[in-house]
């Protein structure tokens, strides 16, 4: 480390955000400082364990945060190096161009991206080579220009689900290949990093073969002299010079000890619910509420996505392995029934009776959870949820992250799952069964592991957005603080609108664009 602690660059948060804007700067030479509040995540047998992962929720922080009424709320986040990629499904998906312009919705309207499509687009493609994803182009019917192919082959479809995706071919849909950043090498199996096990959505992968933060951009970032990580690193609070224009402090408690470091440049990049809570603790006199914050949108417009496991039932049993490779998304934007977004519907990984344990799942009856579990498809579903300001992320007096939300467009997912369900009571290639192979549908309780929906905040975005107006935004079109002149945030949080695919892969892509920024202005 630094002997003076003083840096060009401090990133705060090692995840999708943070640790892939420390691989973009790592090769300028510049002393940056990546700080961490995890530690790595231990590599130990229980990384692949069921009952570990998704029953005693043992790489979750011992946190409590408060729902809108104070009631406790366990979250469903982990604190670790490479942030919440270490855990993520590695689903690296494109927001659709149209997503960045205002779509109407049944519920409201999703508002405009201060950028368009085309000025992410190269950042795309650099994060999908960065994360080695696996896909192919022109599959999807709702997929946006892309400039390259996808870097690797699609992962293919074990039997049931190619099943599944030749029955909804036949009903005339456009199913595909889910983009995945695993390093799956399926011509070389005995060679591949990857060996497509039953649990990488929601663990971390024991072999370091799934493209995550930590082994595709902070350890290879450390490998430059000038990149320090300091672990164990929480971020208490930031000072500001008299001005109150710039970051002068980087206030971090360690090992119990209050410790202060410098850089020219201050990146937040803590996750979009951790990062709006540190710029509300962080008030000042010239920050009276909360630092960058003179447009009062720190911490508002929360969003999560309307996220559903759904389980479908089938008299055929379903021994896939590694389920997570087909998605639909015929429904995104609308159908002639419904006429407006309805979403993306996908798969987790395969679920069994012990993760079927956690939570409240309905039971069919005359089923038991291993049953059900062997016999399962598991549909991941995704709805957008519209920003909404009441929805946002406050303190309260203990210092407690308090999560005030109240869902929104719902009858866009409702939707969807109807569709779903119509999809598969139309299934016809069961040869021993015919239609009645599929018994029905049961929605599981949102996220596993936990009985309340509000703690999955798995998808969190939107609690600092960017924009051109400084009144009705906190960052400015490349992520730097209207108020502030030296800080930036490039985690979650600056989507003004969520689109309703998976966040990771724009996170990734933005933190790229941002780096190109930075290494400007260090110029
Ligand atoms: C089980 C699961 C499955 C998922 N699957 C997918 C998927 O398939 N596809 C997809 O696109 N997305 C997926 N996601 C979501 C994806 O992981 C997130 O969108 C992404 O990681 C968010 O990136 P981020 O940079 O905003 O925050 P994070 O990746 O959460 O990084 C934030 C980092 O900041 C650190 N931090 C927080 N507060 C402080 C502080 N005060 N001081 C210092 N450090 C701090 C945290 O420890 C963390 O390392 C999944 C998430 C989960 C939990
Ligand atoms: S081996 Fe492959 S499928 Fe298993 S956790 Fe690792 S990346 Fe995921």
């Amino acid at each position: 480390m630094a002997s003076n602690n003083q840096y060009d660059v401090i990133i705060i948060g090692s995840g999708a955000g943070g640790g892939t804007l420390a691989y973009a700067l790592a090769p300028s030479g510049k002393r940056i400082l990546l700080l961490e509040r995890g530690d790595y995540v231990p590599r130990e047998k229980d990384n692949w364990d069921t009952r570990a992962v998704n029953v005693e929720a043992k790489y979750h922080p011992k946190e409590t945060w408060r729902d809108k009424d104070g009631k406790p709320l366990h979250p469903h986040t982990n604190y670790y190096v490479g942030g919440n990629t270490k855990f993520y499904g590695a689903a690296l998906f494109r927001l659709r161009r149209e997503d960045f312009g205002e779509l109407r919705h049944h519920g409201g309207f999703s508002p405009a991206w201060p950028i368009s499509y085309d000025e992410l687009e190269p950042y795309y493609t650099r994060a999908e080579e960065l994360y080695q994803v696996h896909g192919q182009r022109g599959a999807d019917p709702t997929e946006p220009p892309a400039s390259k192919p996808y870097p690797f082959p699609a992962v293919s479809h074990e039997p049931r689900i190619q099943q599944l995706s030749d029955d909804l071919k036949a009903l005339g849909l456009k199913p595909f290949h889910v983009p995945l950043g695993i390093m799956l090498d399926e011509k070389n199996p005995r060679t591949s990093r990857c060996i497509r096990c039953n649990t990488c959505d929601g663990h971390p992968c024991l072999i370091y073969a799934k493209a995550d933060a930590q082994v595709v951009c902070v350890d290879p970032a450390l490998q430059h002299p000038n990149v320090t990580l300091v672990t164990g690193a929480y971020v208490e609070r930031l000072e500001t010079s008299p001005t109150g224009r710039e970051v002068s402090k980087v206030i971090v408690k360690r090992n119990g000890a209050r410790e202060e470091f410098q850089g020219n440049v201050v990146v937040v990049s803590c996750g979009a619910i951790n990062s709006a809570a540190l710029l509300l603790r962080s008030v000042s006199d010239k920050h009276p509420r909360g630092l960058a914050n003179s447009s009062d949108v720190v911490g508002r417009f929360y969003m999560g996505h309307t996220n559903g496991v759904v389980l479908a039932l089938s008299k055929c049993p379903n021994p896939t392995v590694f389920q997570k490779t087909l998605a639909v998304n015929d429904f995104y934007f609308g159908d002639k029934e419904f006429n407006f977004p309805m979403g993306h519907i996908s798969f987790v990984g395969k679920l069994d009776g012990v993760t079927l344990s956690a939570g409240a799942p309905a039971i069919a009856p005359g089923w038991t959870l291993d049953l059900m579990g062997k016999h399962s498809l598991d549909f991941w579903l995704t709805s957008e949820d519209l920003p909404d300001s009441a929805n946002r992320v406050t303190l309260n007096r203990d210092g407690e992250i308090v999560l005030s939300y109240t869902p929104n467009n719902l009858e866009a997912y409702n939707r969807l799952v109807k569709k779903l369900e119509q999809v598969m009571q139309r299934q016809t290639k069961c040869s021993a069964h015919g239609h009645d192979c599929h018994v029905g549908l049961f929605a599981r309780n949102l996220f596993l592991g936990q009985r309340i929906p509000l703690a999955g905040v798995a998808h969190q975005n939107g609690t600092i957005r960017f924009g051109r107006d400084p009144k009705t935004s906190a960052l400015d079109p490349d992520c730097t603080a209207h108020d502030v002149d030296n800080l930036y945030v490039v985690d979650g949080s600056f989507f003004p609108s969520s689109g309703a695919v998976n966040p990771a892969l724009t996170i990734m892509a933005n933190a790229l664009r941002v780096g190109d920024r930075i290494l400007e202005r260090l110029r």
